[in-house]
């Protein structure tokens, strides 16, 4: 076990075995007190009481959404990471046969600058690119690059599903967001039946890591077998779906590594950087622009108001004069909106986290009665910037200890206006 910004990791990083029967988290029974708040966050009934001193445990991995709520909401510190590619990575950045790559998430540049002393929410993007480049990646890749592309995919997606209902073959409505593996793995499991309510298209992730040992390859000169492609998550989900063996359209794994945004401070600090003092670093250009549109998908309501951006102009075939769409804008629970789109009508939309939340609205759709074209989902309340894999909260630790029922209203991260 390795602790890591107050959190323990064992240290495995397993290969070839299947992620459905990984725990990603675990409880340590000699630190549970038996509260019961990680039963109350967990949205499937995973985490459950084993004994009748109320000792709690995930019983069942296959019903884990890997999201670590629970983590991330237990008082006493008592659950743990079952996954970490931290000392791999190490000996990775050390091979000089290896190109080793970094692929951030939106969401950690505005969790990272915690774990060093900046106040919540603080950008800290161009730091942990240099960050990234002093630890030695060889190429600095950005995730938000692809969260542009899953905007194009995904809106344009909508678009025609829209235009197809009441045609043979109609793809169904609502469309559901792919891009949050706890989400996707929810429906899997589930509400199988609705999985072709699921965008068709991969998570940001799911694209760069492809997209790395194809076009990334071609443009940097590197040879694809040569990569190590290191996806950096504000998410434990993200380590399960980093290992779906699906994920392998270059021709070798897409994602070799996932580490969460505790792990990557714990290694620029096991690594000496002095981050506070590092320039603004940006990734490197082949894979590495983006918009404020990728941005905005660290926060619930996010993914939502990107593709709409994409979705009026389709549709409506007009310019959008003001890219803000804050009704869809949610920092947690449920809401719904109705958006007006010239030339085509109102489309209504539906914006949710917490999984938990999610069953009355699927419920609807099981029973054909949802009036919505669009439904976003983040596992975590508020989206990705409270993910599972940020940096704990210290304020919200000390409440919880004070009141163990306050237990998910946790702080908004990300800048408002983007
Ligand atoms: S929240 Fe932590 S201390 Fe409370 S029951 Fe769950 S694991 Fe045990
Ligand atoms: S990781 Fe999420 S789904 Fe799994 S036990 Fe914890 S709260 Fe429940």
């Amino acid at each position: 076990m390795k602790e890591m910004e107050g959190v323990l990791y064992q240290t495995n990083a397993p290969t070839g075995v299947d992620p459905d029967n990984i725990y990603f988290v675990q409880v340590d029974p000699n630190k549970c007190e038996a509260c019961g708040t990680c039963e109350e966050v967990c949205g499937t009934g995973a985490i459950q009481s084993i004994n009748d001193e109320g000792i709690h445990a995930v019983v069942n991995p296959a019903a884990c959404m890997n999201c670590g709520q629970c983590l991330v909401n237990c008082p006493y510190g008592a659950i743990y990471e079952g996954v970490s590619y931290v000392d791999q990575i190490f000996e990775k950045l050390k091979d000089p046969n290896t190109v080793v790559v970094s692929m951030p998430a939106p969401a950690v540049r505005y969790g990272l600058g915690e774990c060093f002393g900046y106040p919540t929410g603080t950008y800290v993007g161009g730091k942990m690119h240099a960050a990234l480049k002093k630890l030695g990646f060889d190429l600095i890749y950005d995730n938000e690059w692809t969260a542009d592309v899953t905007i194009m995919e995904e809106g344009t997606e909508l678009v025609q599903r829209v235009k197809e209902q009441g045609k043979p073959k109609a793809r169904p409505l609502p469309q559901f967001t792919s891009c949050c593996p706890g989400w996707v793995k929810f429906v899997e499991t589930f509400y199988p039946d609705l999985i072709p309510n699921l965008s068709s298209c991969k998570s940001p992730i799911g694209m760069l890591g492809p997209l790395a040992k194809t076009y990334g390859s071609h443009e940097s000169h590197v040879p694809a077998k040569k990569m190590y492609t290191v996806s950096i998550m504000p998410c434990i989900a993200k380590k399960y779906e980093g290992m779906r063996p699906e994920l392998a359209d270059s021709g070798y794994h897409d994602i070799d590594a996932t580490i969460d945004t505790r792990e990557l401070a714990y290694m620029i600090k096991k690594a000496g950087i002095d981050f506070k003092s590092l320039p603004d670093v940006k990734p490197d250009r082949e894979l590495g622009e983006s918009t404020g549109g990728a941005t905005i998908f660290g926060c619930s309501g996010g993914v939502m108001e990107a593709a709409l951006r994409l979705g009026y102009e389709v549709l409506s075939g007009e310019k959008l004069k003001d890219p803000y769409i804050k009704a869809v804008r949610a920092s947690s629970g449920v809401k719904a909106a109705s958006v007006p789109i010239p030339n085509f009508g109102e489309i209504q939309v539906c914006v949710v986290s917490g999984l938990a939340n999610t069953i009355p609205i699927l419920e609807q759709v099981r029973q054909g009665n949802s009036p919505y074209a669009f439904i976003e989902v983040m596992t975590c309340p508020g989206g990705c910037v409270n993910g599972g894999g940020q940096p704990l909260d210290p304020d919200l630790r000390a409440s919880l200890f004070k009141n163990v029922m306050a237990r998910v209203n946790r702080r908004y991260r990300m800048r408002q206006t983007v």
